[in-house]
């Protein structure tokens, strides 16, 4: 497959600076929150870019969008590529945009060189990937990948009480198709969201799979005292008790890198008054690693630590799971088609394991399946300044492509060899 065609890059890069005017905001940024007037122009955009490049659209029941490149040999199900168009109420440019456009960019280049496939190629996008307004996040995929119920995630609300389902009807996005899923293959390409490739210096990330997730609810329970006159030794303070731990999920969490993560992110005091001692702390604790042995480690010591300390400080506690996720193993065979085809290309790569949410956790369990990261500038994403050069979109693009058409079969390869000539 020496002689296949390149992608365009700066076509590539036009559609993303295209797309990008949908929802901006100050700063180079962007506001689609799903199922928005937003996310509706940018749906929009994109089914029109679609039927321009003479691919059949179609929505399904939770809002996912699938455009279909028709394969010599219908009966095949589908190799799928694509991500989100939704995101952050001050997301950036590339973020679920890239996986998107890369499959766009895969259709209009095999257009260009006439290339027919076997199998047919379906560009999808996902609905409410980012779980900012709805929750879940990743819920089209999930919903897809029959994890949740279809009546369940159209009941999903946002901070204003307003169904998934209806925000969809209204912007004319509740399809009538299947959300059952059936496919050869799913390919996502997606920026990195931290700094691993640009340290490295490497092109590409081969994403095998991703993080299991265990993350807590943590209560304290502790009492309440004057501040002024209660003696320290005397006090059940809850916050202290917080702080204590939330030092010692640094330091293991320091002791699980690089494979693993734990964080506390969020907490919030009881009675959170200036001369009363807190009585009460709630906070999170996320535990993440590749290996569901150090992540039930992680998980023991973390216990262990909350008990120790809730002891040590007079206080009681609770710890509730509040998502749980295992880790993932995408799929061997569609990892080797990425990481030939970046070798075909000559372009860096190292083998990575996702640590953030994505559309592709859920489908893995459902579809063969695998990821590409390319690199984002000083890791940020999740942010308006978040950038990934057209020279870096475009590598990610050629990988996906050499990929996709591996895993849907050039069709005629002699037609494959005249347009790469021609
Ligand atoms: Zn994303």
């Amino acid at each position: 497959m020496t002689d296949l065609p390149m992608i365009d890059a700066q076509r590539l890069w036009d559609a993303h600076m295209a797309l990008a005017e949908v929802g901006r905001i100050p700063g180079d940024g962007v506001c689609r929150l799903a199922a928005s007037v937003e996310d509706k122009a940018g749906r929009d955009l994109f089914a029109r870019w679609c039927r321009e490049a003479g691919l059949v659209v179609r929505v399904d029941r939770i809002g996912n969008m699938f455009a279909r490149r028709a394969g010599k040999d219908e009966s095949l199900p589908p190799v799928l590529i694509g991500s989100h168009l939704d995101s952050q109420p001050t997301g950036g440019r590339f973020d679920g945009a890239f996986g998107v456009l890369a499959g766009l960019e895969i259709v209009r280049t095999l257009d260009a060189a006439g290339i027919a496939t076997t199998a047919p190629i379906e560009l999808v996008n996902w609905t409410n990937e980012e779980g900012c307004r709805f929750q879940p996040s990743s819920l089209g995929a999930e919903v897809a990948a029959g994890h949740i119920a279809l009546a369940d995630g159209l009941a999903a609300k946002d901070e204003n009480g307003i169904r998934l389902g209806d925000a969809l009807e209204a912007i004319g996005y509740l399809g009538t198709a299947d959300v059952a899923l059936k496919a050869r293959a799913y390919l996502e390409g997606h920026i990195e969201q931290g700094p691993i490739l640009e340290e490295k210096g490497e092109a590409i990330g081969i994403v095998g799979g991703s993080m299991g997730v265990n993350a807590y609810s943590v209560i304290l329970i502790g009492r309440e005292d004057h501040t002024g006159t209660t003696p320290v030794q005397r006090r059940k303070d809850a916050l202290f008790g917080a702080a204590r731990c939330i030092a010692e999920v640094r330091a293991l969490a320091l002791d699980f890198e690089p494979n693993g993560r734990a964080t506390v992110a969020r907490i919030l005091a009881e009675p959170n008054a200036r001369s009363v001692v807190a009585s009460k702390v709630t906070f999170t604790v996320d535990c993440r690693h590749q290996g569901e042995d150090e992540l039930n480690v992680m998980t023991g010591r973390l216990r262990e630590i909350i008990e120790r300390i809730s002891h040590e400080c007079g206080l009681s506690f609770t710890m509730e799971p509040y998502w749980v996720v295992p880790p993932r193993s995408f799929d061997a065979t569609c990892v080797a088609a990425l990481r030939s085809a970046a070798a075909a290309l000559n372009l860096t790569s190292r083998p990575m394991v996702s640590g953030a949410g994505h559309d592709a956790i859920p489908i893995a369990a459902v579809v063969p399946t695998a990821m590409v990261f390319v690199p984002s500038r000083d890791g940020v994403s999740h942010h308006v300044s978040e950038y990934t050069t057209p020279e870096q979109l475009a590598a990610g693009c050629n990988v996906l492509f050499r990929a996709a058409l591996e895993l849907a079969v050039i069709a005629d390869p002699v037609a494959a060899d005249d347009a790469a000539t021609r």
